[in-house]
């Protein structure tokens, strides 16, 4: 038996499977040359390609209507990788700009097609980009807290880790708390132990996306551990960009040994040709888990979950292993 998944770290637009972009992009009549592999794959080489085939594959996502449907072709591509519950990172700088009344029409337009699927259940984290700045965080923060409820449970943060610190987005992190949401940044991807240092004191973060890089740092490794701030850890993306150089060098198992609270994700998995599934299966060739690590690892990713209780203990039930 395959043991259930959840999935805490994915961009919706980044999990955009390559033959739905390409039917989109047929539809739209948009020229999408130089995006794919001739087997229909995106093409990946580097972080900058990846930026590039990223943004051209987003620009036929151009409305509420487009985003429903993405949200469907992800959801479709989850369900067969065995995941029932996943959080998806949603930006309303690219769901209308910011404006709270554009914003509301796409995220009814996600939730309405998150809803036609009883195998599976979504909530999504509102997530401000980084390197626009905290001008443009304060207006995803209000999108985020005016729709805070079932399907908006999170916010968070995105976008280039080497631009400014984590602390410069305090007042957009504070309102969305305000409003009931729980928080999560990407941290300690690109930026150092320190980056993951600085979301923990200077955000409030109950979970860090990435945040690998805190292996540098034994008394941060502690304290992570101590204060059981969870780590949505996507191993594939990292070796992929280059984070680290393979999968024997990544800190994943590492972490987990020293009582980090980890959790498994993919990111972007399209654009880094992996899935779900495979993640699991390198994690087993790699670092030799066996379905007692799996399940250890998706009970965490349950209990760190932005859902509500009951939701909560459903995963939880679907996670015991048959008696
Ligand atoms: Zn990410």
């Amino acid at each position: 038996m395959t043991i259930p998944k959840i999935e805490l770290h994915l961009h919706i637009e980044g999990a955009a499977p390559p033959a739905f972009i390409r039917g989109l992009a047929q539809e739209k009549g948009v020229n999408l040359t130089g995006v794919f592999n001739e087997d229909g794959s995106y093409k990946f080489e580097d972080f900058s390609q990846f930026l590039r085939v990223y943004e051209a594959a987003c620009t036929v996502l151009t409305g509420p209507e487009e985003f429903g449907r993405l949200t469907t072709a992800v959801l479709e591509q989850s369900i067969e990788q065995g995941v029932i519950y996943t959080e998806a990172f949603l930006s309303p700088d690219f769901c209308g700009g910011g404006d709270v009344g554009a914003w509301r029409e796409y995220m009814h337009a996600m939730q309405e097609a998150a809803a036609k699927l009883p195998e599976i259940e979504m909530r999504g984290i509102v997530t401000c980009i980084r390197h626009f700045g905290p001008d443009k965080a304060k207006a995803a923060a209000r999108c985020a807290a005016e729709t805070a409820g079932d399907f908006i449970t999170g916010f968070g943060m995105g976008g280039d880790e080497m631009q400014g610190k984590q602390g410069d987005f305090a007042y957009s992190f504070h309102m969305a708390r305000e409003a009931g949401l729980r928080l999560t940044t990407h941290a300690g991807e690109w930026g150092g132990a320190d980056s993951v240092r600085q979301a923990v004191r200077d955000l409030e973060v109950e979970r860090i996306g990435h945040g690998v890089q805190a292996i540098d740092d034994d008394a941060l490794v502690d304290h992570l551990a101590e204060h059981e701030i969870v780590l949505e850890v996507c191993p594939g993306s990292n070796v992929a960009l280059g984070v680290y150089s393979d999968w024997h060098s990544h800190p994943i198992e590492t972490l987990r040994e020293r009582g980090v609270l980890v959790t498994v994700s993919t990111d972007d998995p399209p654009f880094f040709h992996t899935n779900l599934g495979m993640e699991y299966d390198l994690l087993g060739h790699h670092f030799g888990w066996e379905d007692d690590t799996v399940r250890e690892v998706n009970v965490t990713a349950a209990k760190a979950a932005f859902c509500d209780d009951a939701t909560r203990e459903k995963l939880l039930k679907a996670l015991e292993p048959a008696s």
